[in-house]
Protein backbone atom coordinates (compact mmCIF):
# COMPACT_ATOMS: atom_id res chain seq x y z
CA UNK A 1 0.00 0.00 0.00
CA UNK A 2 3.14 2.52 -0.45
CA UNK A 3 3.07 5.31 -2.67
CA UNK A 4 3.40 4.77 -6.68
CA UNK A 5 6.49 7.26 -6.75
CA UNK A 6 8.18 5.10 -3.58
CA UNK A 7 7.76 1.88 -5.53
CA UNK A 8 10.01 3.24 -7.75
CA UNK A 9 12.37 4.71 -5.38
CA UNK A 10 12.74 1.45 -3.70
CA UNK A 11 13.18 -0.09 -6.80
CA UNK A 12 15.66 1.87 -8.05
CA UNK A 13 17.07 2.08 -4.23
CA UNK A 14 21.12 2.35 -3.86
CA UNK A 15 23.37 0.30 -5.69
CA UNK A 16 26.11 1.45 -3.37
CA UNK A 17 23.68 -0.14 -0.45
CA UNK A 18 22.92 -3.02 -1.81
CA UNK A 19 26.72 -3.78 -2.40
CA UNK A 20 27.03 -3.03 1.08
CA UNK A 21 25.11 -5.61 2.23
CA UNK A 22 26.54 -7.88 -0.31
CA UNK A 23 29.37 -7.44 1.53
CA UNK A 24 28.39 -8.55 5.08
CA UNK A 25 27.13 -11.72 3.10
CA UNK A 26 30.27 -12.80 1.30
CA UNK A 27 32.19 -11.89 4.63
CA UNK A 28 30.15 -14.54 6.57
CA UNK A 29 31.02 -16.90 3.83
CA UNK A 30 34.58 -15.83 3.86
CA UNK A 31 35.96 -13.99 6.97
CA UNK A 32 35.46 -10.47 6.89
CA UNK A 33 39.60 -10.07 5.93
CA UNK A 34 39.14 -11.97 2.74
CA UNK A 35 36.53 -9.56 1.47
CA UNK A 36 37.42 -6.36 -0.13
CA UNK A 37 34.19 -3.80 0.26
CA UNK A 38 35.17 -0.69 -1.46
CA UNK A 39 31.37 0.23 -1.61
CA UNK A 40 30.75 2.59 1.44
CA UNK A 41 31.89 6.16 1.45
CA UNK A 42 31.86 5.73 5.23
CA UNK A 43 35.44 7.13 6.47
CA UNK A 44 37.74 4.91 7.57
CA UNK A 45 39.52 7.36 9.72
CA UNK A 46 38.46 7.98 13.18
CA UNK A 47 37.25 12.14 14.15
CA UNK A 48 40.24 14.15 15.71
CA UNK A 49 40.77 13.29 19.65
CA UNK A 50 39.27 16.87 20.10
CA UNK A 51 35.63 15.67 19.19
CA UNK A 52 35.71 13.18 22.05
CA UNK A 53 37.17 15.98 24.25
CA UNK A 54 34.62 18.84 23.46
CA UNK A 55 31.70 16.38 23.99
CA UNK A 56 32.96 15.45 27.13
CA UNK A 57 33.52 19.74 28.18
CA UNK A 58 30.13 20.25 26.80
CA UNK A 59 28.04 18.16 28.74
CA UNK A 60 29.97 18.88 31.62
CA UNK A 61 29.91 22.45 31.43
CA UNK A 62 27.30 23.85 29.68
CA UNK A 63 23.92 23.98 30.72
CA UNK A 64 22.02 21.09 30.37
CA UNK A 65 18.74 23.12 28.49
CA UNK A 66 20.96 24.57 26.78
CA UNK A 67 22.95 21.60 25.02
CA UNK A 68 19.74 19.52 24.42
CA UNK A 69 16.98 22.14 23.86
CA UNK A 70 15.31 23.29 20.84
CA UNK A 71 17.14 26.54 19.11
CA UNK A 72 16.00 28.80 16.55
CA UNK A 73 15.40 26.51 13.15
CA UNK A 74 18.78 27.80 11.83
CA UNK A 75 20.80 26.92 14.90
CA UNK A 76 22.68 28.61 17.72
CA UNK A 77 23.82 31.92 16.84
CA UNK A 78 27.16 31.70 18.86
CA UNK A 79 27.76 28.67 16.10
CA UNK A 80 26.69 30.20 13.40
CA UNK A 81 29.20 33.45 14.37
CA UNK A 82 31.79 30.66 15.14
CA UNK A 83 31.43 28.98 11.64
CA UNK A 84 30.98 32.23 9.56
CA UNK A 85 34.16 33.48 11.31
CA UNK A 86 36.14 30.83 10.36
CA UNK A 87 35.21 30.71 6.66
CA UNK A 88 36.16 34.56 7.01
CA UNK A 89 39.57 33.88 7.79
CA UNK A 90 40.02 30.80 5.18
CA UNK A 91 38.42 32.73 2.32
CA UNK A 92 38.26 35.89 2.41
CA UNK A 93 34.74 35.95 2.53
CA UNK A 94 32.45 38.74 4.64
CA UNK A 95 29.33 36.53 5.64
CA UNK A 96 27.98 36.74 9.33
CA UNK A 97 25.49 34.29 11.25
CA UNK A 98 22.88 35.79 9.11
CA UNK A 99 24.36 33.52 6.13
CA UNK A 100 24.49 30.08 7.87
CA UNK A 101 22.16 27.69 8.69
CA UNK A 102 22.81 24.46 10.37
CA UNK A 103 21.57 21.66 8.74
CA UNK A 104 21.34 17.64 8.91
CA UNK A 105 24.61 17.30 7.38
CA UNK A 106 24.93 17.77 3.60
CA UNK A 107 21.66 15.84 2.51
CA UNK A 108 19.55 17.36 4.76
CA UNK A 109 21.17 21.17 3.57
CA UNK A 110 20.49 19.85 -0.33
CA UNK A 111 16.71 18.87 0.65
CA UNK A 112 16.33 22.30 2.72
CA UNK A 113 17.81 24.75 -0.40
CA UNK A 114 15.95 22.81 -2.83
CA UNK A 115 12.61 22.78 -0.89
CA UNK A 116 13.90 26.62 -1.04
CA UNK A 117 14.35 26.93 -4.58
CA UNK A 118 12.24 24.48 -6.94
CA UNK A 119 8.78 24.76 -7.99
CA UNK A 120 7.21 21.98 -9.50
CA UNK A 121 9.01 21.18 -13.46
CA UNK A 122 11.99 23.42 -12.21
CA UNK A 123 14.76 22.14 -13.88
CA UNK A 124 18.43 21.48 -11.91
CA UNK A 125 21.66 21.06 -14.24
CA UNK A 126 24.16 18.21 -12.78
CA UNK A 127 27.20 17.27 -14.09
CA UNK A 128 28.03 13.31 -15.21
CA UNK A 129 29.46 11.35 -12.81
CA UNK A 130 27.80 13.28 -10.43
CA UNK A 131 26.42 11.55 -6.54
CA UNK A 132 22.97 9.76 -7.17
CA UNK A 133 21.36 10.69 -4.47
CA UNK A 134 20.82 13.87 -6.54
CA UNK A 135 18.37 12.47 -8.30
CA UNK A 136 15.56 11.41 -5.35
CA UNK A 137 16.82 15.11 -3.77
CA UNK A 138 15.28 17.07 -7.03
CA UNK A 139 12.28 14.53 -7.18
CA UNK A 140 11.60 15.19 -3.39
CA UNK A 141 10.61 18.43 -4.90
CA UNK A 142 9.30 17.55 -8.34
CA UNK A 143 12.06 19.34 -9.83
CA UNK A 144 13.55 17.64 -13.54
CA UNK A 145 17.43 16.50 -13.05
CA UNK A 146 19.05 17.53 -16.55
CA UNK A 147 22.45 15.66 -16.68
CA UNK A 148 25.33 16.82 -18.29
CA UNK A 149 27.47 14.14 -20.08
CA UNK A 150 30.73 13.41 -18.57
CA UNK A 151 33.96 14.71 -19.74
CA UNK A 152 36.01 11.32 -19.68
CA UNK A 153 39.00 13.08 -20.86
CA UNK A 154 40.07 14.53 -17.36
CA UNK A 155 36.20 14.75 -15.54
CA UNK A 156 36.19 18.62 -15.32
CA UNK A 157 32.88 19.77 -16.48
CA UNK A 158 31.86 19.85 -20.08
CA UNK A 159 30.93 23.60 -20.50
CA UNK A 160 30.31 23.57 -24.00
CA UNK A 161 27.24 21.15 -23.51
CA UNK A 162 26.21 22.47 -20.12
CA UNK A 163 25.34 26.02 -21.87
CA UNK A 164 23.14 24.49 -24.45
CA UNK A 165 21.44 22.48 -21.66
CA UNK A 166 20.45 26.04 -19.99
CA UNK A 167 16.59 26.64 -20.71
CA UNK A 168 13.84 29.14 -19.27
CA UNK A 169 13.52 26.51 -16.77
CA UNK A 170 16.63 26.10 -15.55
CA UNK A 171 16.88 26.78 -11.75
CA UNK A 172 19.45 25.34 -9.91
CA UNK A 173 22.93 24.01 -10.89
CA UNK A 174 24.17 21.40 -8.47
CA UNK A 175 28.41 21.14 -8.77
CA UNK A 176 30.50 18.70 -5.92
CA UNK A 177 34.41 19.45 -5.96
CA UNK A 178 36.54 17.60 -5.15
CA UNK A 179 33.65 14.89 -6.32
CA UNK A 180 32.31 12.10 -6.03
CA UNK A 181 32.79 9.27 -7.53
CA UNK A 182 35.88 11.05 -9.76
CA UNK A 183 37.89 12.14 -6.82
CA UNK A 184 38.63 15.37 -9.13
CA UNK A 185 38.61 19.14 -7.84
CA UNK A 186 37.30 21.46 -10.50
CA UNK A 187 40.24 23.89 -10.98
CA UNK A 188 39.86 28.11 -10.60
CA UNK A 189 39.49 27.89 -14.77
CA UNK A 190 36.70 25.87 -14.76
CA UNK A 191 34.58 27.31 -12.21
CA UNK A 192 35.25 30.51 -13.67
CA UNK A 193 34.22 29.37 -16.85
CA UNK A 194 30.99 28.04 -15.15
CA UNK A 195 30.20 31.66 -13.62
CA UNK A 196 30.94 32.99 -17.28
CA UNK A 197 27.88 30.95 -18.53
CA UNK A 198 25.90 31.19 -15.79
CA UNK A 199 26.54 35.44 -15.70
CA UNK A 200 25.58 35.10 -19.79
CA UNK A 201 22.89 32.89 -19.66
CA UNK A 202 20.93 35.26 -16.12
CA UNK A 203 21.44 38.16 -18.30
CA UNK A 204 20.32 36.65 -21.85
CA UNK A 205 17.42 34.92 -19.90
CA UNK A 206 16.29 37.16 -17.31
CA UNK A 207 16.48 34.86 -14.87
CA UNK A 208 17.93 34.12 -11.44
CA UNK A 209 20.20 30.75 -11.74
CA UNK A 210 21.06 29.33 -8.43
CA UNK A 211 24.51 27.39 -7.92
CA UNK A 212 24.68 24.95 -5.45
CA UNK A 213 28.21 23.90 -4.57
CA UNK A 214 27.93 20.33 -2.31
CA UNK A 215 31.10 20.25 -0.64
CA UNK A 216 31.30 17.48 2.17
CA UNK A 217 35.07 16.91 0.77
CA UNK A 218 36.96 20.30 0.97
CA UNK A 219 39.14 19.41 3.53
CA UNK A 220 40.32 16.03 1.97
CA UNK A 221 42.91 17.07 -0.90
CA UNK A 222 45.92 15.94 -1.74
CA UNK A 223 49.40 17.53 -2.76
CA UNK A 224 48.24 21.09 -1.42
CA UNK A 225 45.34 21.37 -4.16
CA UNK A 226 43.33 24.49 -3.91
CA UNK A 227 39.55 23.91 -3.80
CA UNK A 228 38.48 27.07 -5.04
CA UNK A 229 35.66 29.18 -3.09
CA UNK A 230 32.51 29.33 -4.69
CA UNK A 231 30.87 32.27 -3.92
CA UNK A 232 34.15 34.78 -4.74
CA UNK A 233 33.22 33.83 -8.47
CA UNK A 234 29.27 33.74 -9.16
CA UNK A 235 27.12 35.78 -6.66
CA UNK A 236 24.07 33.39 -6.97
CA UNK A 237 25.84 30.84 -5.06
CA UNK A 238 24.76 28.13 -2.04
CA UNK A 239 27.31 26.60 -0.16
CA UNK A 240 26.29 23.03 1.29
CA UNK A 241 29.11 22.25 3.63
CA UNK A 242 28.87 18.89 6.13
CA UNK A 243 31.12 17.44 8.71
CA UNK A 244 30.72 14.02 7.23
CA UNK A 245 33.73 13.17 6.14
CA UNK A 246 35.77 16.41 7.39
CA UNK A 247 35.52 15.39 10.80
CA UNK A 248 34.81 11.62 9.98
CA UNK A 249 30.84 12.06 11.67
CA UNK A 250 28.65 11.08 9.36
CA UNK A 251 26.10 9.70 11.94
CA UNK A 252 26.06 12.45 13.39
CA UNK A 253 24.22 14.44 10.54
CA UNK A 254 25.84 18.09 10.94
CA UNK A 255 26.66 20.29 8.53
CA UNK A 256 25.33 23.82 7.10
CA UNK A 257 24.39 25.97 4.06
CA UNK A 258 25.84 29.08 3.30
CA UNK A 259 23.62 31.69 1.72
CA UNK A 260 25.50 35.17 0.92
CA UNK A 261 23.35 38.06 1.01
CA UNK A 262 24.58 38.64 -2.80
CA UNK A 263 22.72 35.89 -3.92
CA UNK A 264 19.06 37.27 -5.54
CA UNK A 265 16.25 37.60 -3.61
CA UNK A 266 18.16 37.06 -0.27
CA UNK A 267 16.06 37.83 2.40
CA UNK A 268 12.96 35.19 0.84
CA UNK A 269 15.63 32.87 0.31
CA UNK A 270 17.24 32.45 4.10
CA UNK A 271 13.49 33.00 5.26
CA UNK A 272 12.76 30.20 3.68
CA UNK A 273 15.31 27.99 3.86
CA UNK A 274 14.96 28.70 7.87
CA UNK A 275 11.10 27.53 7.63
CA UNK A 276 11.84 24.67 5.16
CA UNK A 277 14.27 23.28 7.90
CA UNK A 278 11.51 23.21 10.29
CA UNK A 279 8.70 21.90 8.13
CA UNK A 280 10.92 18.83 6.20
CA UNK A 281 10.84 17.55 10.07
CA UNK A 282 14.84 18.60 10.43
CA UNK A 283 13.57 21.26 12.71
CA UNK A 284 16.96 22.14 13.84
CA UNK A 285 20.54 20.48 13.10
CA UNK A 286 21.20 17.89 16.29
CA UNK A 287 22.08 20.34 18.88
CA UNK A 288 25.24 18.46 20.93
CA UNK A 289 27.23 18.35 17.50
CA UNK A 290 26.22 21.85 16.65
CA UNK A 291 27.90 23.18 19.71
CA UNK A 292 30.50 20.73 19.26
CA UNK A 293 31.64 21.10 15.94
CA UNK A 294 31.83 25.08 16.94
CA UNK A 295 34.62 24.27 18.99
CA UNK A 296 36.60 22.14 16.53
CA UNK A 297 36.48 24.20 13.55
CA UNK A 298 40.26 23.71 13.01
CA UNK A 299 40.45 20.14 13.93
CA UNK A 300 41.43 17.75 10.86
CA UNK A 301 41.27 14.26 10.42
CA UNK A 302 44.35 12.33 9.50
CA UNK A 303 44.36 12.85 5.77
CA UNK A 304 47.79 11.64 5.13
CA UNK A 305 46.61 8.22 5.65
CA UNK A 306 43.75 8.15 2.99
CA UNK A 307 46.53 9.59 0.80
CA UNK A 308 48.67 6.54 1.30
CA UNK A 309 45.20 4.55 0.48
CA UNK A 310 45.32 6.72 -2.78
CA UNK A 311 48.98 6.13 -3.51
CA UNK A 312 48.96 2.43 -3.08
CA UNK A 313 45.89 1.80 -4.97
CA UNK A 314 46.36 4.10 -7.96
CA UNK A 315 50.19 2.93 -8.86
CA UNK A 316 49.26 -0.83 -8.53
CA UNK A 317 45.86 -0.10 -10.85
CA UNK A 318 48.18 1.63 -13.21
CA UNK A 319 50.59 -0.99 -12.94
CA UNK A 320 48.06 -3.98 -13.33
CA UNK A 321 46.70 -1.92 -16.59
CA UNK A 322 44.17 -0.07 -15.56
CA UNK A 323 43.00 3.28 -16.76
CA UNK A 324 41.90 5.60 -13.76
CA UNK A 325 43.00 9.75 -13.77
CA UNK A 326 44.44 10.21 -10.37
CA UNK A 327 42.27 11.71 -7.74
CA UNK A 328 42.97 15.02 -6.19
CA UNK A 329 40.27 15.13 -3.42
CA UNK A 330 37.65 13.01 -1.82
CA UNK A 331 38.54 9.47 -0.85
CA UNK A 332 37.26 7.98 -4.30
CA UNK A 333 38.92 6.31 -7.37
CA UNK A 334 36.97 6.53 -11.02
CA UNK A 335 38.36 3.68 -12.90
CA UNK A 336 37.54 2.18 -16.50
CA UNK A 337 35.39 -1.09 -16.12
CA UNK A 338 37.43 -3.48 -18.83
CA UNK A 339 33.83 -3.98 -20.52
CA UNK A 340 31.78 -1.93 -21.67
CA UNK A 341 29.45 -3.05 -19.32
CA UNK A 342 30.22 -1.53 -16.23
CA UNK A 343 27.61 -3.73 -13.84
CA UNK A 344 29.03 -6.91 -15.71
CA UNK A 345 32.79 -5.86 -14.56
CA UNK A 346 31.38 -4.85 -10.80
CA UNK A 347 30.11 -8.61 -11.12
CA UNK A 348 33.53 -9.75 -12.36
CA UNK A 349 35.13 -7.86 -9.80
CA UNK A 350 33.22 -9.28 -6.87
CA UNK A 351 34.05 -12.71 -8.29
CA UNK A 352 37.27 -11.84 -6.28
CA UNK A 353 35.74 -10.42 -3.42
CA UNK A 354 36.27 -7.31 -4.76
CA UNK A 355 32.96 -4.79 -4.28
CA UNK A 356 33.33 -1.40 -6.39
CA UNK A 357 29.98 0.36 -7.49
CA UNK A 358 28.81 0.72 -11.29
CA UNK A 359 29.69 3.99 -12.83
CA UNK A 360 26.08 3.87 -14.21
CA UNK A 361 24.60 4.54 -10.54
CA UNK A 362 26.71 7.79 -11.03
CA UNK A 363 25.41 8.56 -14.59
CA UNK A 364 28.88 8.05 -16.09
CA UNK A 365 27.92 4.11 -17.38
CA UNK A 366 31.25 2.39 -18.80
CA UNK A 367 33.28 3.49 -15.19
CA UNK A 368 33.19 1.65 -11.75
CA UNK A 369 34.20 3.37 -8.19
CA UNK A 370 36.16 2.19 -6.06
CA UNK A 371 35.80 4.25 -2.27
CA UNK A 372 39.32 4.09 -0.71
CA UNK A 373 38.08 4.80 2.47
CA UNK A 374 38.95 1.18 4.57
CA UNK A 375 41.96 0.15 6.11
CA UNK A 376 45.20 0.04 4.24
CA UNK A 377 45.78 -3.32 4.63
CA UNK A 378 42.31 -4.00 2.58
CA UNK A 379 43.96 -2.23 -0.33
CA UNK A 380 47.21 -4.77 0.47
CA UNK A 381 45.34 -7.63 0.73
CA UNK A 382 42.81 -7.14 -2.33
CA UNK A 383 45.59 -5.86 -5.13
CA UNK A 384 46.08 -10.13 -5.77
CA UNK A 385 42.19 -9.89 -6.86
CA UNK A 386 42.82 -6.38 -8.74
CA UNK A 387 45.52 -8.39 -10.61
CA UNK A 388 44.25 -11.44 -11.52
CA UNK A 389 41.17 -9.61 -12.78
CA UNK A 390 43.13 -7.67 -15.09
CA UNK A 391 44.75 -10.53 -16.60
CA UNK A 392 41.63 -12.87 -16.84
CA UNK A 393 40.17 -9.78 -19.03
CA UNK A 394 43.16 -9.85 -21.02
CA UNK A 395 43.17 -13.62 -21.55
CA UNK A 396 39.76 -13.45 -23.04
CA UNK A 397 39.75 -10.17 -24.61
CA UNK A 398 36.50 -8.48 -23.63
CA UNK A 399 37.34 -5.52 -24.00
N1 LIG B 1 26.99 14.96 -1.29
C1 LIG B 1 27.95 14.12 -1.69
C2 LIG B 1 28.68 14.40 -2.93
C3 LIG B 1 28.25 12.97 -0.93
O1 LIG B 1 29.21 12.14 -1.36
C4 LIG B 1 27.52 12.74 0.26
C5 LIG B 1 27.78 11.53 1.06
O2 LIG B 1 28.49 10.64 0.71
C6 LIG B 1 26.54 13.64 0.62
C7 LIG B 1 26.29 14.74 -0.16
C8 LIG B 1 25.74 13.45 1.87
O3 LIG B 1 26.54 13.76 2.96
P1 LIG B 1 25.97 13.90 4.45
O4 LIG B 1 26.39 12.67 5.19
O5 LIG B 1 26.64 15.10 4.99
O6 LIG B 1 24.51 14.06 4.36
Amino acid sequence: MISDKMIGLVQNSSVIRAMFEEGKRLADIYGAENVYDFSLGNPSVEPPKKIKEEILNIINTEEANLVHGYMSNSGYEDVRTAIADSLNKRFQTSFSRENIIMTVGAAGGLNVILKTLLNPGDEVIVFAPFFGEYRSYVDNFDGKLVVVSPNTLDFQPNLAEFETKITERTKVIIVNTPNNPTGVVYSEATVKGLADVLNRKQKELGNSIYLISDEPYRELVYDGVEVPYLTKYYNNTIVGYSFSKSLSLPGERIGYLVIPNEVDDYTNVIGAANVANRILGFVNAPSLMQRVVARCLDAEVDVASYNRNRELLYNSLRQYGYTCIKPEGAFYLFVKALEEDDKAFAVAAKNHNILIVPGSSFGCPGYCRIAYCVAYETIQRSLPGFEKLAKEYKSTDRS
